[in-house]
C-alpha cells in the first residue's frame, strides 16, 4: 500500500520541465507536475494504439473484471487520493467533496463494469434479420476540467475502457496531479500502455483533438473550448461527446415548503463551492414565498463552514484559481452596482492567503443582470422573483445553454408538467445536480451533445455496426 508521499513521488517527474502546483487555500506547495509536450503525446498515442487490440480481444467479461480490480485499487488508495485532490483542487475532505469524489470514482468503475450492452435486434421478421453491434472505436482522447478532475476523468475513461478502447487523458493544467495520481493507481491493474495521462497545456489538447489516430474525444469543459474542439476534430470527422458549460435554472413553485427544501436548494447551488457544471446557478422563486425561501436559504448557507480543505470541519473551500475568483467577484459587484440586495456574503476579505470568496446570496435582482445571465461557477447565487409560471419558464429557457434545471413543489405532477417545458438535458424535481451511473446525463443547446452513463454512455464509446443478414 502506498503512503501519500509514495503516491506523490510516483507521479513526480524525474526529468523535463515541471510546474509547481500550489494549494488554492493556502498557497503552499502541493507538488511538481510534468509539463508534457506534443512529443510526449505522440508517444502516449503510439503506446495506446499498440495496447488496444489485445484489450479489445479480451471481451466484455474480462474487461469488466479488470475494471472491478481497478475500483479496488482506488479504494486501497482512497485516503491518499482524497488528500491530494483536496490540496490541489481546494475542496474539503468531507461533505460532498474530496472523499466523496474518490468514492464516486470506485462506484462508477463498478457500475460501468456491471452495465450490459447486448447486440440489438432491430428487425427479425423471417425475411430480414438486422442487428446493431457496438465495436471498439480504437484510441479515445479524454480532455477534462479542474472542478471534479478525478470523477470526470473516470466518467470519460471507464466506459471507454469497458468498450474495448485505449485512452489518452489530457487533464486540466490546474489539476494535473489529481489526474496523474488517479491514472497511476488505475494502472496498477490495467495492461501497460492502455491508459496514460499527458499533462500538457492547450497545445497538447488541441493536438489530441485533431490527431488522426484518435477516433473519439470525450470533452468536459467550457462551451468556448468545446467549439474549438469541434473545429480541430473536423478534419478527421471524430466522434465527440461534449459536456459543456451550463447556467442551470431552478423554479420554486408557490406550493413548495421553504424550510423543507432549503438544504437541498443550498447543496444544489453550492456543491463544490459552486464550481459544478450542473449546479443551480439561477433560482426563480414565486412571489408568494419569495421572502420565506430567502430567509430559510440564508439560514442554511450562513451555517456552512468554509475554509482549508484538510480541516475536517469544512464543507466549502476556496475557488480553485485566481481567474475563477475574479469572475465571481466581478459578477457580484455587477449585481451590487445594479441595486440588488445582498442577503449574505458579497464581502471578500483581502490580504488573506487563498482564493476564498464567501458564500453569497443575492436577492431582488433583475433577470438580465450579469450574475444571472453569465455562468458564475462559484459560491454566489442570484434569487429572482417571479409572479407567473409562464414568466419563470420563459426566463429559465432564455439562455443559449441548457445542461440541467430543477422544479421545486409539493405536487409531483405539477412539477413534472413544468419540467417538460424546460430546455435542459436533465430536470430534477426537489433536488438539483445529483448524478447516477445508471441514468444518462448530457446537455441541451450549447451545453453540448452526447450522453454519458448507463447503456447510452456505453453506446457512445462504441462504433455502431449493423449486420444485415
Ligand atoms: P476549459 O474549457 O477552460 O478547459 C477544459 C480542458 O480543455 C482543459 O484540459 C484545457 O487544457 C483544455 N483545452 C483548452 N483549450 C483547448 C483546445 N483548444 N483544444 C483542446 N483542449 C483544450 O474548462 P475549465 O475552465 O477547466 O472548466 C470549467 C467549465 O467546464 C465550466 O464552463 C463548466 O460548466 C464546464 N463543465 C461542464 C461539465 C459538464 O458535464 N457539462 C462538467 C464540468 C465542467
Amino acid at each position: 500500500m502506498e503512503t501519500y508521499t509514495d503516491l506523490l513521488t510516483a507521479i513526480t517527474p524525474v526529468s523535463g520541465e515541471t510546474r509547481t502546483m500550489l494549494d488554492p487555500a493556502t498557497g503552499e506547495i502541493v507538488g511538481e507536475a510534468p509539463v508534457h509536450t506534443v512529443e510526449d503525446l505522440e508517444r502516449a498515442i503510439a503506446s495506446a494504439t499498440a495496447a488496444q487490440p489485445a484489450w479489445a480481444a479480451l471481451g466484455h467479461e474480462a474487461r469488466s473484471a479488470v475494471l472491478l480490480k481497478a475500483a479496488d485499487a482506488v479504494d486501497r488508495s482512497a485516503e491518499e487520493l482524497a488528500r491530494l485532490l483536496s490540496r490541489e483542487q481546494g475542496k474539503p475532505l468531507n461533505g460532498p467533496n474530496a472523499r466523496f469524489e474518490v468514492g464516486a470514482c470506485a462506484a462508477w468503475l463498478r457500475a460501468t463494469a456491471a452495465t450490459e450492452l447486448a447486440a440489438e435486434t432491430v428487425v427479425d421478421d423471417g425475411a430480414t434479420h438486422a442487428q446493431i453491434h457496438y465495436r471498439p472505436i480504437g484510441v479515445v482522447g479524454a480532455i477534462g476540467p479542474w472542478n471534479w478532475p478525478m470523477m470526470i476523468t473516470i466518467w470519460q475513461i471507464a466506459p471507454a475502457l469497458r468498450m474495448g478502447n485505449a485512452v489518452v487523458v489530457k487533464p486540466s493544467e490546474y489539476t494535473p496531479l489529481s489526474v496523474l495520481a488517479l491514472v497511476h493507481v488505475l494502472n496498477q491493474e490495467l495492461p501497460e500502455g492502455l491508459l496514460s495521462a499527458v499533462s500538457g497545456g492547450r497545445d497538447v489538447g488541441a493536438r489530441l483533438a485533431e490527431h488522426p489516430a484518435i477516433g473519439k474525444i470525450m470533452f468536459t469543459g467550457s462551451t468556448a473550448t468545446g467549439k474549438a474542439i469541434i473545429k480541430s476534430s473536423a478534419g478527421t470527422v471524430k466522434r465527440l461527446t461534449l459536456e459543456l458549460g451550463g447556467n442551470d435554472a431552478g423554479i420554486v413553485l408557490p406550493d413548495a415548503d421553504p424550510k423543507a427544501i432549503a438544504e437541498n436548494l443550498f447543496w444544489g447551488a453550492f456543491i463544490n463551492t459552486g464550481q459544478t457544471c450542473a449546479a443551480l446557478k439561477r433560482l426563480y422563486v414565486h412571489e408568494d414565498i419569495y421572502d420565506a425561501v430567502c430567509e430559510e436559504l440564508t439560514a442554511v448557507a450562513a451555517a456552512m463552514p468554509m475554509g482549508v480543505g484538510l480541516d475536517e470541519n469544512n464543507m466549502l473551500g476556496p475557488l480553485q484559481n485566481k481567474a475563477q475568483l475574479d469572475i465571481v467577484a466581478r459578477l457580484v459587484e455587477a449585481a451590487k452596482d445594479s441595486g440588488a440586495r445582498v442577503l449574505l456574503g458579497g464581502n471578500p476579505e483581502t490580504g488573506q492567503p487563498g482564493y476564498f470568496y464567501p458564500t453569497t446570496l443575492v436577492a431582488d435582482i433583475e433577470n438580465n443582470n450579469p450574475l444571472v445571465a453569465e455562468e458564475q461557477f462559484g459560491p454566489a447565487l442570484p434569487i429572482i422573483r417571479y409572479s407567473s409560471v409562464d414568466e419563470a419558464v420563459a426566463m429559465a429557457n432564455g439562455l443559449d445553454v441548457g445542461l440541467g434545471a430543477s422544479v421545486w413543489s409539493a405536487d409531483l405532477d405539477a412539477a413534472r408538467s413544468v419540467a417538460a417545458r424546460l430546455q435542459a438535458g436533465t430536470v430534477w424535481i426537489n433536488s438539483h445536480g445529483g448524478v447516477d451511473p445508471r441514468i444518462p446525463f448530457g446537455g441541451a443547446k450549447q451545453s453540448g451533445y452526447g450522453l454519458e452513463f448507463g447503456v447510452e454512455g456505453l453506446k457512445a464509446l462504441g462504433v455502431p455496426q449493423v449486420i444485415n443478414g
